[in-house]
């Protein structure tokens, strides 16, 4: 039985009782008062019946009842079933169905809660735990919150299926310790993958622990009981969850949270609270690059950023670095891994471009994408695949989907990479993205870091259209610098002369105010795909 991130949770509690662990819009909590809150909390589960198996989802943004609840489902057995606020009802339905939820946890907001509450009526959901926003806010805020937001709560204590969370938080005394084994399911993240609907990848208590602790060993530079971390990705997104939440809480970190992001609002905080170690995905760094009074914050306590879930373009690092004098560590994972497979080492040799090393205990392979028997030499592109304690037990209720994803124990990512001579791995791109044209594989990726190139573009995404000559040609969407409109797609093509060969030039370029995105705020093909067959269609 290995360390579960419950024990995790105790030994932090035990070693930085007094230290902060929650730092709410100001309103701080410290490492002793959250564990009693999870005490709390968890008695209350267990008192709605919640043990080993039972499925709670958790549809909350950043706040520091996220933490207080997570752990608290895991400490009496429970699964937690991680929801994105911002679904639609038809979603969050689909994941409720799919994956059995019982009990939703959400927060007293016109925005979320009506959505939740018709899934009682439609879906296995049994029973909702409401959140008080404006409780967690320091006292100040917390009374312009209710005069000024008052339109946008919601009443929610007239239906028996309805719970406040400080109702359910409400009983003294302990819960009955459940001792929960590595296989126990802890977490069903829900995720696209590379096809279908989206499928709950089985995290495993031994999956995120094991995570948790082979990232934590990739980071040196890392002082436990000292840090400071910003939480502005979700933690319903499995990065946060694990680099953020889990690892941060087992370094006796204070989290920083952040319910969503805005620029002005992250460049204060971080400054403000003198962040030490920043977790976001390439869009953040892309804003922050794009800072008019960047120069106004001391970012000068953060010891390092660390980038992840979707590619960080060389001139967006190189930019970031020059800018606020931070280094950025790249790192790469998925979902099914829980999510990290590899990261730059923060004080060895970071490399531009690179998704680093396989972290420790994670062995990756390149593959031959048709017959995964065969490994790829140094040097040539194939399937990444990775072993490790991290890999997923398999999807919810979907065998088929676990085979063809877990072979041999070994997990196929569905990206296209290659490793270099001293074993650092570089991403080409994602297998389901590659635009086959006239009989050659391009990869979307190398057309967009060469459009990144342009110093007057701050965004952009390259993807396949149909062509009646060639199968498929590269189309590419582009923002501007803000205050830097004018350039032309013409002026950009000429600049690519040079950088891309004439299969590679994308075949129309066109410029956005914005690009879609993520809820997480990775940049996202699948609308411009989608509205580019639908052109086809009409
Ligand atoms: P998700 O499971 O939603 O977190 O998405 C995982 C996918 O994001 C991976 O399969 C990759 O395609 C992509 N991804 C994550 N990190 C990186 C990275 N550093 N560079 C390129 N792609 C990445």
């Amino acid at each position: 039985m290995t360390k579960s991130v419950i024990d995790y949770f105790d030994q932090a509690v035990e070693r930085f009782a007094d230290r902060p662990c929650v730092d709410f819009l100001d309103k701080k909590y410290t490492y002793g008062e959250i564990a009693e809150l999870v005490d709390r909390a968890a008695k209350g589960f267990q008192q709605l019946g919640v043990k080993k198996g039972s499925k709670v989802g958790i549809c909350l943004p950043n706040t520091p009842y996220f933490v207080v609840c997570y752990y608290a489902i895991l400490k009496v057995g429970g699964t937690v079933v991680n929801y994105n606020p911002l679904y639609v009802e038809r979603e969050l339905a689909y994941q409720i169905e799919d994956s059995q939820t019982e009990i939703m946890i959400t927060l007293d907001l016109k925005q979320i809660f009506p959505k939740v509450e018709k899934c009682l009526e439609t879906t296995c959901l049994q029973r909702i735990i409401v959140c008080s926003m404006s409780e967690v806010l320091p006292s100040v805020k917390s009374v312009l919150f209710n005069v000024l937001k008052r339109s946008e709560l919601v009443d929610f204590n007239r239906d028996p299926a309805h719970l406040s969370f400080t109702r359910l938080a409400n009983t003294d005394g302990a819960y009955n310790a459940v001792k929960t084994l590595d296989e126990d399911l802890a977490v069903l993240q829900y995720t696209g993958g590379t096809t279908g609907r989206p499928k709950g990848a089985m995290l495993t208590h031994a999956n995120i622990a094991a995570n948790t602790h082979q990232v934590r060993h990739a980071m040196p530079p890392i002082v436990e009981g000292e840090e400071c971390m910003l939480g502005v990705l979700p933690f319903f997104h499995v990065f946060a969850m694990t680099v953020v939440m889990n690892l941060g809480i087992s370094i006796g970190a204070e989290l920083v949270l952040l319910p969503r992001f805005e620029l002005q609002q992250l460049l204060k905080t971080l400054s403000k609270k003198q962040a030490t170690l920043v977790p976001g995905v390439p869009t953040i760094y892309t804003a922050i690059n794009g800072a008019s009074d960047l120069a106004k914050y001391d970012l000068s306590s953060i010891k390092f950023c660390i980038s992840g879930g979707a590619p960080l373009p060389v001139e967006v690092k190189s930019d970031f670095e020059r800018l606020t004098g931070c280094t950025v560590v790249e790192g790469y994972g998925l979902t099914e891994a829980s999510p990290v497979a590899t990261v730059n080492p923060p004080t060895g040799e970071i490399k531009a471009g690179s998704i680093g090393l396989p972290l420790i205990d994670t062995k990756v392979s390149i593959r031959n994408p048709d017959n995964p028997k065969i490994e790829m030499a140094q040097g040539e592109k194939g399937e990444i695949v990775i072993e490790g304690s991290q890999v997923m037990a398999g999807y919810w209720q979907r065998p088929e989907a676990t085979e063809n994803t877990v072979i041999d124990g070994r997990l196929h990512t569905g990206d296209i990479g290659y490793m270099d001579e001293e074993g650092y791995i570089f991403i080409v791109d994602r297998i389901k993205d590659l635009i086959l044209c006239s009989g050659y594989n391009v990869y979307p990726r190398e057309i967009e870091e060469a459009i990144y190139l342009h110093e007057r573009v701050a965004e952009c995404i390259v993807i396949g259209i149909e062509d009646e000559h060639r199968g498929q040609a590269p189309k590419a969407f582009v923002k501007l610098v803000e205050g830097e409109e004018g350039l032309t797609a013409d002026e950009l093509k000429a600049f690519l002369k040079d950088k891309l060969s004439r299969i590679e030039m994308p075949k129309e370029i066109e410029m956005r105010d914005e690009l879609p995105k993520t809820m997480v705020g990775k940049l996202s093909k699948k609308e411009l795909v989608e509205e580019e067959r639908a052109k086809k269609t009409a």
